[in-house]
């Protein structure tokens, strides 16, 4: 079952965001592939903007479930084209929000399955433990790995973050891959 995505708001600041009684985040470098998931998962196709100039979504973007349950959809981190005061603004935007949003349950870390993680990947990842925000990886574009390197490529993804193989779920927004078992697991977190 697609999840039911409807688009709420987008805020420059979490205070900014209306209540929710749960909710779940999507994060991850820019062009890590997060639109395409948040459209696969939905089963829409322009549902979040798969964006030709990464970064440029640099607003918290809130969505709705129908029983009331929310999804958020943070920045892209590290697009190298943004000057230093920027991407530090939108470090501290996303910060607060993982620290100090209170509905939030998980936070789902994209990570690109073909050459992931990546040194922002593992910072990210690294403070979201020091942080104590509870969070899982999720390894994208699974179609871009050849069948015949999957499992060092899994092992090797793993060991980046500092995690086992079995504690990764692996899709791809464009076959499909994984995406029912991401949105059901989505649809459990959510459910009142
Ligand atoms: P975002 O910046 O994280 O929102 O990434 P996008 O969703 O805009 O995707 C970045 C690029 O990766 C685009 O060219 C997408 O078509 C491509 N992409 C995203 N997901 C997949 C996938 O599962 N497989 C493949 N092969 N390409 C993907």
């Amino acid at each position: 079952m697609p999840l039911q995505l409807k688009f709420v708001t987008s805020a420059k600041r979490h205070t900014d965001l209306p209540d929710s009684p749960c909710e779940i985040a999507l994060v991850g470098r820019s062009n890590v592939g997060k639109s395409s998931l948040i459209n696969a998962l939905a089963n829409r196709r322009q549902l979040a903007k798969v964006s030709n100039t990464p970064g440029r979504t640099q607003l918290l973007n809130l969505f709705t479930l129908p029983a009331g349950g929310t999804v958020m959809d943070l920045p892209g981190y590290g697009y190298a084209k943004v000057p230093g005061r920027e991407k530090a603004g939108w470090q501290r935007m996303i910060e607060d929000y993982l620290i100090e949003r209170e509905p939030l349950v998980l936070v789902f870390v994209l990570v690109d399955g073909e050459i992931g993680p990546t040194k922002l990947d593992v910072q990210m990842l690294d403070w979201l433990r020091q942080s104590d925000v509870p969070h899982t990886v999720v390894a994208t574009k699974l179609d871009k790995v050849k069948p015949s390197k999957l499992a060092t490529r899994k092992k090797e993804l793993a060991k980046g973050c500092g995690l086992d193989t079995g504690d990764i779920m692996w899709v791809s927004a464009s076959k499909g891959t994984g995406v029912e078992a991401l949105a059901a697991h989505v649809n459990m977190l959510l459910t009142p």
